[in-house]
């Protein structure tokens, strides 16, 4: 007699399907999420990997894992404050709460005391002229490219005046790939570079104004910096030049810092651009100013206008939770982004030593950085706790995901990016994590 073949031991789908478990998990999964799952595991039975009675279970503990979204949530013990890869900006209670209450239907475009139809965005708006009394006018699109596009469509491109006046030393790449001049030439604009890379002075955006120059363009090379022999045209010069030929000046400032900040000492911020003559500035919402991602074109009233009723302003147009967020951020007293930059060395030291106590590490000097588009090659004095590299992929993959900083064959949890209140979960991953890399 030849064995039955295991693999017709295999549950059927509709006897998986009937199981009480997975009819429970009907209210949290899509169908077609619970029969993948089904599948998987009928496919690792037929491939040898599961034995047949081990099917049910492990169906049932997969979707008891899984939940509608497949984002998880990190712990950032890089050090790096705006993280690219981790989102950029965590947001405040206020944003988050903000977002929540834009889940559901708001009074988006609605005057609740009229009944009567009212403008989209006007309390975001609100918001910023308040953060930003310099700005005559604002106008929120989807992030900073989205924002850049618009001005050098809306100021040099439509106006058939294409050329657009920038110095060598800011035609940046800001992100793996992503290089701003790519995008400006994808416009229509083109670009007249002047000067050196490290040096440009006035006349040489003097000496390239013609009559098909559209606008200045003044770009934060926020994530380099230039030392030694260098110098670049200041706002206030560029913005006299600009104005003397009847052509605005565009401000990208990129970190979206609204006031001075001691210790950023050479960020530029929204004010002083303005202050200083720019006629639009340019932001992102989810760098220094620790909003949701947004593009912020702050200016002159008539400028923005013409931005705003651009046909493109439309397809760049900020959501409901986007406007939210960033207005909350705007109104509440600080944000995650502030409170990591300006956390204090002394207090950061005395939570890495108590973590580090528990464990047997070594708690060593760190300095965490700024990161993503601002306070390029500023320290900021700090401390981590030190561990074999090995933790590394075990704290990245368990739960929470913790993510440390790998450097010199070691491990480093920094806490500058760490809420307070987290530690204790963190400390009881690390335990665990150093059980698990002794056994
Ligand atoms: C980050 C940055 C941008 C792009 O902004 P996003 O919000 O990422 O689209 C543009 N210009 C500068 C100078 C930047 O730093």
């Amino acid at each position: 007699m030849v064995a039955a073949d295991p693999r017709r031991a295999i549950p059927s789908t509709d006897r998986l399907l009937a199981l009480p478990e997975v009819q429970a998990t009907k209210t949290r999964l899509a169908p077609h999420v619970i029969r993948r799952v089904i599948t998987e595991a009928q496919n690792d039975a037929r491939h040898g990997e599961l034995a047949p009675d081990d099917v049910a279970p492990t169906i049932i503990n997969r979707l008891s894992a899984l939940s509608p979204t497949r984002l998880s949530s990190v712990l950032n013990a890089t050090g790096v404050i705006i993280h690219t890869n981790l989102g950029r900006a965590p947001l405040s209670d206020a944003a988050r709460e903000a977002l929540m209450t834009a889940a559901g239907y708001v009074d988006l475009e609605l005057d609740l005391r009229d009944g009567k139809r009212s403008k989209r965005g006007m309390w975001a708006k609100a918001a910023l002229l308040s953060a930003v009394p310099d700005a005559e006018d604002a106008l929120v699109v989807n992030n900073g490219a989205a924002a850049l596009s618009l001005a050098t469509t809306v100021l040099s491109v439509a106006l058939d005046m294409p050329e657009m006046v920038i110095s060598r030393g800011e035609l940046v790449e800001i992100g793996a790939g992503f290089r701003l001049p790519d995008l400006m030439v994808s416009t229509g604009v083109e670009l007249v570079e002047v000067g050196m890379t490290n040096r440009t002075n006035l006349d040489d955006y003097r000496n390239a104004i013609t009559e098909r120059t559209g606008a200045i363009l003044k770009v934060h090379p926020s994530n380099y910096w230039i030392g030694g022999f260098n110098s670049a045209v200041e706002i206030k010069e560029l913005a006299q030049l600009a104005h003397e030929h009847n052509l605005p000046l565009i401000v990208d400032v990129g970190s979206g810092l609204v006031d001075a900040d001691d210790v950023l000492t050479d960020e530029p911020t929204m004010s002083a651009a303005l202050r200083d003559g720019a006629d639009v500035v340019i932001a992102s919402g989810d760098k220094l100013l620790g909003g949701p991602q947004a593009g912020i074109l702050l200016g002159k009233t008539e400028i923005i206008q013409r931005l705003a009723k651009h046909p493109l302003a439309r397809a760049f147009r900020a959501d409901k939770f986007t406007l939210a967020a960033l207005e909350a951020t705007l109104n509440s007293p600080s944000t995650p982004i502030h409170d990591a930059l300006h956390a204090d060395s002394k207090s950061l030291r005395e939570r890495s030593e108590r973590v580090a106590q528990e464990l047997g590490a070594e708690v060593v000097a760190h300095d965490g950085r700024v990161g993503g588009g601002g306070g390029a090659g500023v320290p900021l004095p700090g401390w981590a706790i030190s561990l074999p590299e090995s933790y590394a992929s075990a704290l990245r993959t368990g739960s929470p995901a913790i993510l440390p900083r790998v450097a010199d064959g070691r491990c480093l949890v920094d806490l500058r990016c760490v809420p307070a209140e987290q530690d204790k979960i963190l400390m009881v991953r690390l335990r665990e994590v150093a059980n698990e890399v002794a056994s």
